[in-house]
């Protein structure tokens, strides 16, 4: 799998790991084993996933290097101000039990202008420090990046928002947004949370491809430039969502999926 560098310089694996919804303890540490074992690189995790422990554990205890693996979290809006940013990220990197964070990403903009700008400048100084190699946001729309691009000097590395073929149109603007700042996008709910890989439109690609839907979709994904992080708990299909790389959609079926959005 190919790393993609960021506008700051760093390396970042051009596919992920989320972890959402997968239990603290051994439901984390075993996914996120068998994701490095089948040669996942990036581990998405978040404060509110309660789940930073596991994660934290499983990198550690993995033959993988640690300088080798790139793990994200994020900042919760309830922990948005100046000072409460700084804590919550010494409580994650507690948690994670790692020396620095690869990713620290706002996980939303929230509704408070202000506390939002005052997030922002702590993550920066957390950046200057070298906690974390990078920072980025989640959930921004064009309106909250242009807000970001006027109040600071340090654009952000990566905007994670959903980006499945479902909602394609609708994501169009911040994806062309972002791809003018060069700022990644990275593909949250890659497969729909599982809803829409039943559709007979991505199923006869998947037949015709000899691919599963889920490979349809998430390659789409990075036919996009994007870069998805699907999540599941079942190791057969950790192992098949990170098979995309071998194989590409033509230009009449990416057309074909952008179109299931309108
Ligand atoms: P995904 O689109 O990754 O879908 C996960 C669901 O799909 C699970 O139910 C999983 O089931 C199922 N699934 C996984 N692989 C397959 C497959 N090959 N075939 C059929 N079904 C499959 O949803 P998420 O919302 O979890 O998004 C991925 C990650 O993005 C999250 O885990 C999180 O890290 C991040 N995220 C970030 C958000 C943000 O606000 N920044 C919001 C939402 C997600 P099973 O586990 O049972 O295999």
């Amino acid at each position: 799998m190919p790393d993609i560098k960021l506008n700051n310089g760093v390396k970042m694996p051009s596919f992920g790991f989320g972890t959402w919804n997968l239990a603290e303890g051994e439901e984390v540490i075993n996914s996120v084993s068998e994701a490095l074992n089948a040669g996942y690189r990036l581990i998405d995790t978040a404060r509110i996933y309660s789940n930073e422990r596991g994660v934290g554990q499983a990198v550690r205890k993995s033959i993988v290097p640690r300088e080798e693996i790139f793990v994200t979290t994020k900042l919760w809006p309830g922990d948005f101000g100046f000072d409460s940013a700084l804590q919550a990220f010494d409580e994650s990197l507690n948690r994670l039990r790692l020396e620095y964070i690869d990713l620290y990403l706002v996980h939303w903009p929230g509704h408070d202008a202000n506390r939002r700008q005052e997030s922002w400048r702590a993550l920066t100084e957390i950046n200057g420090k070298g906690l974390t190699k990078s920072i980025g946001v989640s959930n921004y729309m064009v309106e909250h990046l242009e807000e970001l691009l006027e109040t600071s000097n340090v654009v952000p590395a990566v905007n994670q928002i959903e980006f499945h073929p479902y909602i394609y149109n609708e994501q169009r603007p911040v994806l062309e947004f972002c791809q003018q700042h060069k700022i990644v996008i990275e593909a949250y709910s890659p497969l729909t949370q599982g809803r829409g890989l039943d559709s007979i439109t991505v199923r006869d690609i998947a037949e015709r491809m000899d691919r599963t839907p889920a490979q349809v979709v998430l390659r789409w994904a990075i036919q996009h430039g994007t870069v998805p992080i699907p999540k599941s708990a079942t190791p057969e299909r950790i192992r098949e969502n990170i098979e995309v790389f071998d194989f590409e959609l033509s230009a009449e079926d990416m057309k074909t999926l952008d179109e299931l959005s309108s």
